[in-house]
């Protein structure tokens, strides 16, 4: 099942480099997995992936005499990475998958002598094509079409695959959320049947995979069609699910609102949204559940929902071992989603303060970030709270002027230092000294006094 292919599938030298040299030593190669399904999409960059019916020592021993470096990344599954112009291949012999008894990790892997076995052994028909540049594209499950189609597709039966590897679960969203495609209906059917073996596969794993569904800027739809697998791999998401609020301000429950509000991120910030906007979209109002109350009207409040809502967040993500440098951000998104903001510089300023001791140097981008969150937050309610949004955009405006204006609301930005402080009050080093500085930014910030040194030395000396 050769068939030729678009003239756009141009090889980088470097990989192409890889399959002569393999087969120029008798053996067979191919490029496969995500660089054949993107190149076909007219999206190559993707990294090259090859396989081949070499045995890893093999294709070890011919690209190193042929001066390539090569790296043991993965020999107990069969893989080597080589380097060409700093650039790695990874570089796996045709294996078949033994026996799954932990729905994730094959017992062992079995080399094999024909591509199509390998092909076999992927989880979906877009990922499992070969492709070589004189021998053109093997595509015995139609990965092809469907790319035309726009399908996700379990190769083979779905439930088996879902039960081999649990985590194709979630890869399964994943690229049907990165691509824009649909899940087709057995894929689908299977989905929702074994979204609860999820419950074996390790945390980071399921970390990395909702990463890249957030990522993919449509983490709103995954919400909305993939709920049983959204919320078994994050289980406060189910607590969410048909949660009422019982409020004039909302239509939605908070699940559903929750998902206006990561499509609303995205097309605010023109499908560009950062990851921490997108998480904190996800996850601003995940401190819900737990405060609700009712009061005598029948009306629902969930006084306090950002600051349980951030500890959540927070444990959420640590406990997918996400990177710290994306879990603080999101969480103060999801402390301050609330937070009320005025158009003035000196409300600006106090706003980004909030962010100083979390996120030193990112404040500025982050309260921008914060504006779109809340206009998402305003636009995914009732017809009555959107007029909020608007509001918004003024205050976006004062935000973008005091930005350039090169605000302070850092210590550090302040025209004296501590040791200035020091001299001028007669201070030894201690707390005092940052007290005294703390209570100059204050003033500041609020306006109270200029950043100009004289005067905040004058200030400093009556407050300490
Ligand atoms: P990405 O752009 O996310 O890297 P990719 O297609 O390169 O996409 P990888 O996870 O890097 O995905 O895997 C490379 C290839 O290996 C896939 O295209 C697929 O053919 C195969 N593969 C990876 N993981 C699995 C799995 N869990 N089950 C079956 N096949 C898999
Ligand atoms: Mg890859």
């Amino acid at each position: 099942m050769v068939s030729t292919t678009p003239d756009r599938m141009e090889l980088p030298a470097y990989a192409r480099r890889v399959l002569e040299v393999l087969e120029g030593a008798g053996y067979e190669a191919w490029v496969v997995g995500g660089w054949v399904r993107d190149a076909l999409r007219g999206m190559p960059g993707h990294d090259v992936d090859v396989t081949t019916s070499a045995l890893w020592q093999q294709t070890e021993k011919c690209l190193t005499d042929a001066g390539i470096t090569v790296h043991e990344t993965g020999t107990k599954h069969g893989t080597v990475t080589a380097v060409l112009d700093g650039k790695p291949v990874e570089i796996t012999t045709y294996r078949v998958e033994g026996k799954y008894t932990d729905h994730r990790h094959p017992d062992q892997v079995r080399f094999v002598t024909d591509v199509r076995q390998d092909l076999a052994r992927r989880d979906f028909t877009v990922n499992a094509m070969a492709w070589h540049p004189d021998r053109g594209l093997m595509d015995p499950f139609c990965g092809r079409r469907d790319l035309r189609l726009g399908v996700i597709r379990a190769v083979r039966d779905p439930r088996e695959r879902f039960q081999e590897d649990a985590l194709r679960i979630l890869r399964a969203v994943r690229f049907a959320a990165r691509m824009g495609f649909a899940v087709e209906s057995h894929t689908q059917e299977a989905l929702v049947q074994l979204a609860p073996t999820l419950d074996t596969v390790a945390r980071e794993r399921i970390g990395a995979e909702m990463d890249g569904i957030v990522r993919s800027g449509r983490v709103g739809w995954a919400l909305m069609e993939e709920p049983e697998v959204m919320c078994r791999a994050i289980p406060q998401l189910g607590a969410m699910r048909g949660f009422q609020q019982h409020s004039p301000y909302h239509v939605y429950d908070v699940y559903e609102h929750t998902a206006h509000v990561c499509r609303a991120v995205q097309a605010f910030s023109g499908g560009l949204a950062a990851p921490e906007l997108q998480w904190a979209a996800l996850l601003h109002d995940v401190g819900k559940p737990d405060t609700f109350v009712m009061d005598e009207h029948g009306q629902g409040h969930f006084y306090g929902h950002p600051k349980v809502g951030a500890q959540i967040a927070r444990s959420i993500m640590r406990g997918l071992s996400l990177p710290q440098d994306l879990v603080e951000p999101v969480t103060l998104l999801v402390r301050y989603h609330d937070h009320v903001v005025w158009p003035t510089h000196r409300s600006m300023r106090r706003t980004m303060m909030k962010f100083t001791r979390g996120c030193p140097g990112r404040e500025p981008a982050l309260v921008y970030e914060l504006l779109d969150l809340k206009r998402s937050d305003a636009v995914s309610k009732a017809p009555a709270a959107f007029a909020f949004a608007h509001q918004l955009d003024e205050v976006a405006r004062v935000l973008a002027d005091e930005v350039a204006r090169g605000p302070v609301f850092r210590t550090s930005q302040l025209a004296v230092s501590g040791a200035d402080v020091m001299a001028a009050c007669d201070l030894r080093p201690g707390p005092q000294v940052g007290q005294v500085l703390q209570g100059l930014l204050t003033a500041v910030v609020d306006g109270d006094v200029a950043n100009d040194p004289q005067a905040l030395l004058a200030l400093a000396r009556s407050l300490a």
